[in-house]
Order: C-alpha cells, then sequence, then structure tokens
C-alpha cells in the first residue's frame, strides 16, 4: 500500500493522539528504514530509542524465529526457560547482583515502561508500609520528568501538559527541582516512602545533572529510609554507552525499570530490585498477563547478551562521543545551535528556534529525528551504527543547520564547510 493510501486509513480510523510526522514506514534493515513508497532514511530515531541494535539485527530474528516455533505464550502461572534467563542477566549484570557470588536481587516482567514505572511505585509502597508503618505512600518524583500515560504516572510526571484534562490526579506524589539536593529534602514529609528519578531526563530535553548530585541522593535516601527509584526507559540499555545510565554516576538504585529497547521493539517492561525490596512481593501482590512471555524474555535474552558481547558498548561510547564532539565545532559557527549536550548514543541540540522545521528538513534529506520540548533536536542513533552512518547523518544534519542559518542570514554564505567526522 503506497504511503498517501496508508496515511489516510490512520488518520480515519485510528484514535488522534499522535502528532505523526507525514510518512509511513515500510521497512527497516540496521539504521536504515524506508517508507511505503521506497524512500530511504537513515534512522536515527530508534522507533524513541527502542532499536537499539537497529532494524532486523540477525541475532534477534533467529531468536525469534527459533522461540516462536518453540513457544509463544504461557501464562506466568507456569515458569519458563526464557523468563528465569533473562531474570538472571538482568540481575548478575546490575546493581542487583554481583557477577559472582550470592545474588542480591530480583525482576519482574511487564509490557512497557509505564507499567514499570507502576510496579516500581507499588513495590515501593508496600516495602514501606510493611518497614514502617501504613502512613507512608508518598513518592517524590522530578519537575520536567516524564514516566508515562497511565493515571498514576501521568501523575509521577512532573509536567503539567500530560495531567490536564485527566484530572483527579492519583494522590501521592510531590516533585523536586531535578538535580537540586535542597528542593528535594524540601519535598520529604512523614509520609515519603521513595525518590523516582530519570538519571537523564529524555522527554524532558536531555537534561544532565551531576554524578555528585547522584552519589548525594543515594547517601540522602540511605539516611532517610527511602528507596531509590531509577527510571531507565529510556537511557538504559546502553543507550548512554554504558548498559546502564546510572553506572556512570557511581550511585546505584534500589530499584530501576526498563522497557523500550529491552526486548528490541517486542513490548516489554522490567522492575530490578535489590532482595530485601524484591522479596516485598509476595503471590498476588502483582502480575500481568503477558509480562516476560517466552517470546519476549528470549529476544531480551539476545538483546542483552549482544549489548555485552566485548567492545559492542564501548564502540558506541566511541562513536556518540566524536558525533557530538563535531556537532559542538559545528556550535561555534552556527549561532543558531545554543547547546550540544548528551551522553553516549543519546544526544541533543538546543537550537534558537523551533526543532520542527529542521526535524521536517532532516526528513526531506533522508534522515529520522526528532524533536523533544519546542527547540530541542534528540538524535538516537542505533548503537550498531558504522561510523560512515554517523558521517552521514552528520553532514545532513549539518547541511539543514547551515542552509537555515544562511536563510535568516545568521552565516555569511561563503563561510568555510565544517568538517565531517574522520
Ligand atoms: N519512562 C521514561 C523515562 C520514558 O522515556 C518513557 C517513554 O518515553 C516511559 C517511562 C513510558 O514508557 P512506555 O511508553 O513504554 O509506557
Amino acid at each position: 500500500m503506497e504511503s498517501k493510501k496508508i496515511i489516510e486509513l490512520t488518520q480515519h480510523y485510528v484514535m488522534n493522539t499522535y502528532a505523526r510526522l507525514p510518512i509511513a514506514l515500510a521497512k527497516g534493515k540496521g539504521s536504515w528504514a524506508w517508507d511505503a513508497d521506497g524512500k530511504k532514511y537513515l534512522d536515527f530515531f530508534s522507533g524513541l530509542a527502542v532499536n537499539n541494535l537497529g532494524h532486523a539485527h540477525s541475532k534477534v530474528l533467529k531468536t525469534l524465529q527459533t522461540q516462536a516455533r518453540e513457544l509463544m505464550h504461557v501464562s506466568n502461572v507456569f515458569h519458563t526457560q526464557p523468563q528465569a534467563e533473562l531474570a538472571e542477566l538482568l540481575v548478575k549484570n546490575s546493581f542487583a547482583g554481583p557477577k559472582e557470588g550470592p545474588l542480591r536481587g530480583r525482576a519482574f516482567f511487564c509490557n512497557s515502561g509505564a507499567e514499570a514505572n507502576e510496579g516500581a511505585v507499588k513495590l515501593a509502597r508496600k516495602w514501606a508500609k510493611k518497614k514502617f508503618g501504613p502512613q507512608k505512600f508518598e513518592v517524590i518524583t522530578m519537575k520536567n520528568s516524564f514516566h508515562g500515560r497511565t493515571l498514576a504516572m501521568i501523575t509521577a510526571t512532573g509536567q503539567e501538559k500530560y495531567q490536564k484534562g485527566f484530572e483527579p490526579l492519583m494522590p501521592g506524589f510531590r516533585y523536586a527541582e531535578f538535580g537540586n539536593m535542597e528542593s528535594l529534602k524540601a519535598q520529604v514529609t512523614d509520609a515519603t516512602c521513595a525518590v523516582l528519578i530519570e538519571p537523564i531526563q529524555g522527554e524532558g530535553g536531555v537534561r544532565m545533572a551531576s554524578a555528585e548530585y547522584f552519589r548525594e541522593l543515594r547517601r540522602f535516601c540511605d539516611e532517610k529510609g527511602l528507596l531509590l527509584i531509577f527510571d531507565e526507559v529510556q537511557v538504559g540499555m546502553g543507550r548512554t554507552g554504558k548498559l546502564f545510565a546510572y553506572q556512570h554516576f557511581g550511585a546505584e538504585p534500589d530499584i530501576m525499570t526498563l522497557a523500550k529497547a529491552l526486548a528490541s521493539g517486542l513490548p516489554v517492561g522490567a522492575v530490578v530490585a535489590k532482595e530485601d525490596v524484591a522479596q516485598t512481593f509476595e503471590p498476588g501482590d502483582h502480575a500481568s498477563t503477558f509480562g516476560g512471555n517466552p517470546l519476549v524474555a528470549a529476544v531480551a535474552k539476545t538483546t542483552l547478551e549482544t549489548m555485552l558481547e566485548p567492545g559492542f558498548l564501548e564502540n558506541a561510547a566511541k562513536l556518540g562521543d566524536s558525533f557530538m564532539g563535531q556537532l559542538k565545532k559545528l556550535k561555534k559557527r552556527l549561532p543558531i545551535i545554543t547547546e550540544v549536550r548528551g551522553l553516549g548514543m543519546m544526544i541533543a541540540v538546543d537550537l534558537d528556534q523551533p526543532a520542527k522545521p529542521i526535524v521536517l528538513k532532516c526528513i526531506e534529506k533522508g534522515l529520522l529525528i526528532n524533536a523533544v520540548q519546542e527547540k530541542t533536536l534528540r538524535i538516537l542513533p542505533p548503537l550498531t551504527a558504522k561510523r560512515s552512518e554517523m558521517k552521514e547523518a552528520l553532514r545532513i544534519l549539518a547541511e539543514v543547520l547551515e542552509e537555515t542559518a544562511k536563510g535568516q542570514g545568521v552565516i555569511a554564505a561563503a563561510a568555510p564547510r565544517m568538517e565531517v567526522m574522520s
């Protein structure tokens, strides 16, 4: 079916909840995607930080086919090998358990980031009520955060635009300034049981806080008996050049949520918790029909194993760094760029003007990226991107930004062209 027809059908029959871009994608391979009319794009949108292994990764396809033939779904009242092995791999490679020796944690599986965060908040509330008494239920989250679209998670999300029209909001959430310990301390009450925070605010515009802030936050939570929950839904699974973003900061959470890239595009969510916290959940406390079914779990395990191969994450981190370095050079020449920031393969470019027209021009030239907040471009290359593909993306982005700046008379038409990544 041609793009025009797909777009028309969508507009007629699908609820109008997304400000969709005017293209219909039909096929993907590696860092590339094709629309339904055959136009090829470099896909640095990566399904909103889901396609970290690119499209149609050979190992993912192999596992998908083998496991689909074996067993796709059974109820969670049965044990299955893929789910057990996935949990082991997550625990052994995170704060929840050292690689050797006794394990210190467990995982729970669901289907999305919002659902993982809901599970984490339920776990924190029950843990705190059991340990300290029924008055404990409040969770402090951050202004400008994003935690998902369920009623509890739009409440947890510290941005009014996601809450408006859906009131009454859920009780039990208070908001602090991201990166500001004094603001957090001011929100603590006798009811506080946990702090829920993204290690880097993704939808909020790739906003970062210092490692020292996260270490102090950890110390403070320990001192006050609060659980520290890291929402790694977007920044986890290698996106920042380490398997989990908290590994950059020297501060471990008590609970971590994952989703997005965990199963390379199959719907999944996970709550990973330290053993004493995880033990709080008893049979009947929490459940999810599809959560961690054999097909999804097998693909997630392959995804993790691929990312844990020697050199995989280091290579992605290096490519992301040099991409960002080139953008910083470009910033010196183009005043329309006001800031370049990011970590690993999560890169943001702040502009002095709306980002959406730049996104549309990049799309015209065959590069998919997106805008977060009004004036920020977010670039999320697959971690498997080749150096040549990173160069090509940089070339297109630089060309669009230069043309825009020239069109606005901000740089002279004869300004020297930037070097592309070497
Ligand atoms: N948490 C963070 C940090 C996210 O970026 C997102 C989605 O963008 C979510 C939670 C919600 O995930 P989902 O859309 O899978 O429910």
